[in-house]
């Protein structure tokens, strides 16, 4: 790549396609070619632990899990990332009473989803458990040549930047989006959500019991649907259907022994969302 100075003498650029593009243009953004993106660590299954939905059973749930989670480290490379859970909704709550906004609530979605993977991590560590950082994905298939089952938080770093939504102040962005955005990143074939129902339903099975099941859909399909309530957090949804590596991702009941291990094996043991 060349310098080249401004006919004014004054900017001097490395010439490139984006030189003295605001980036900003939408017209230029469109024509702009760019390299497709790279793979980074495809064979790596991505499995959130779900904070509501099975970190806060405690005993009941999680033991099961971690025994099929840690059965499954020779033939699998996982990265476990947690959910937050009750404790979020509790200090959502009392930070929303008091006018707390957004980056202050999405710190506290952080630190608890934190205190989740030091949980995982450490139930894992008989079985290589280790409790990374964001700032330690990229060092991935080091932890795999060693044996380490990795576990980290899953909601992502935006903190005090996090984008307040339209209505209300709890940040849109949370372990849910984590997931997705790390299957992005990694551009993993096996995107797992571990909960605690089936997988998506029309409506929350919990409280309508006239709720159908929906083994598989298309993400733009299901954003068009609108449901009211969903099994994961909206935002998902268009960060599949733009994503350039996401092919699907999976949601499945835990509390069913067996279906992280079929799941984790590529196998329809809940529901599909399919990037369109
Ligand atoms: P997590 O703790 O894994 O983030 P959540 O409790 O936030 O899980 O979300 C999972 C819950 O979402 C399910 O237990 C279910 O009660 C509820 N839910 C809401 N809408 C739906 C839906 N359309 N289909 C299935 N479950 C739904
Ligand atoms: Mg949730």
């Amino acid at each position: 790549m060349s310098l080249v100075r401004e006919k004014d003498g004054k900017r001097l650029h490395v010439k490139s396609r984006l030189m003295g593009e605001s980036l900003v243009s939408q017209s230029f953004i469109e024509g702009l070619e760019i390299s497709p993106q790279q793979r980074l660590f495809p064979d790596v299954c991505l499995v959130k632990i779900g904070g509501q939905s099975i970190c806060d059973r405690g005993i009941k749930a999680l033991p099961g899990i971690i025994k099929e989670i840690a059965a499954n480290r020779e033939t699998h490379k996982m990265l476990i990332v947690a959910g937050g859970g009750t404790r979020s909704r509790h200090i959502y709550a009392i930070g929303l009473e008091l006018g707390m906004p957004t980056g202050i609530i999405a710190k506290f979605g952080s630190s608890i989803s934190e205190q989740n993977s030091l949980m995982i991590a450490t139930l894992l560590s008989p079985w290589g458990g280790i409790k990374i950082g964001h700032d330690d994905i990229v060092k991935l298939p080091t932890y795999f040549l060693q044996g380490i089952i990795p576990v980290t938080h899953g909601m992502p770093p935006y903190d005090y930047f996090a984008i307040r939504p339209a209505r209300g102040r709890i940040p849109v962005h949370r372990t849910d989006v984590g997931l997705v955005l790390l299957a992005d990143l990694i551009g993993s074939r096996t995107v797992v959500f571990v909960k605690d129902e089936k997988g998506l339903y029309t409506d929350d099975p919990k409280k309508n019991p006239d709720a159908e099941f929906i083994r598989e859909t298309g993400a733009g399909d299901l954003m068009e649907r609108n449901l009211d309530d969903l099994i994961i957090e909206r935002p998902c949804l268009e960060i599949i259907q733009n994503s350039e590596v996401i092919e699907k991702v999976q949601i499945i009941n835990g509390l069913e022994p067996g279906n992280i291990t079929r799941a984790l094996n590529g196998e329809h043991v809940g529901t599909m969302i399919y990037k369109q």
